[in-house]
């Protein structure tokens, strides 16, 4: 019987680390894309948009015509650098709450790099040089390489 060796990550951790990338990838771009234009997509009394590096809801008092100022709703004009700090402001007609993009991006990137590095090396109780299974190792020696346990 072959000895008994630690195997690659299983099939869902392949997932949580591959779909995490994809997730951080696609924060970024759209962090990257959100500081070049505004989106936003209305939902009365609602407004949901994405744009100055920060995603944004807005509820409006009122629907009139500033409501299709998508921009001036969800943040406070056209020239402005990346928001940096989430916040919640009420204003005279309506109240807009904007978080920016690098919250959600620091702990989904943080366990992904987590998830990727855990993977590099073999866990506790295989060999750190060749992955051989050590449990019931006595001599201190790994018998496959002879790396020292
Ligand atoms: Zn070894």
């Amino acid at each position: 019987m072959p000895p008994m060796r630690y195997h690659h990550p299983s099939r869902t951790r392949r997932i949580a680390k591959w779909t995490g990338l994809v997730v951080c990838v696609v924060v970024v771009v759209a962090w990257a894309v959100s500081l070049v234009i505004t989106l936003g997509y209305g939902v009365p009394p609602w407004l949901f948009g994405i744009g100055e590096g920060a995603v944004a809801a807005t509820h409006a008092d009122s629907t009139g015509d500033e409501y299709a100022d998508i921009r001036g709703f969800l943040f406070d004009g056209w020239v402005r650098p990346p928001v940096l700090l989430p916040s919640v402001n009420r204003r005279l007609c309506y109240t807009t709450m904007t978080v920016p993009l690098w919250i959600p991006l620091l702990p989904l990137s943080v366990g992904t790099a987590w998830l990727w590095c855990r993977d590099r090396k073999p866990p506790p109780g295989y060999c750190q040089r060749c992955g051989y299974d050590l449990t019931g190792n006595t001599s201190g020696v790994c018998p496959e390489c002879g790396e020292g346990v």
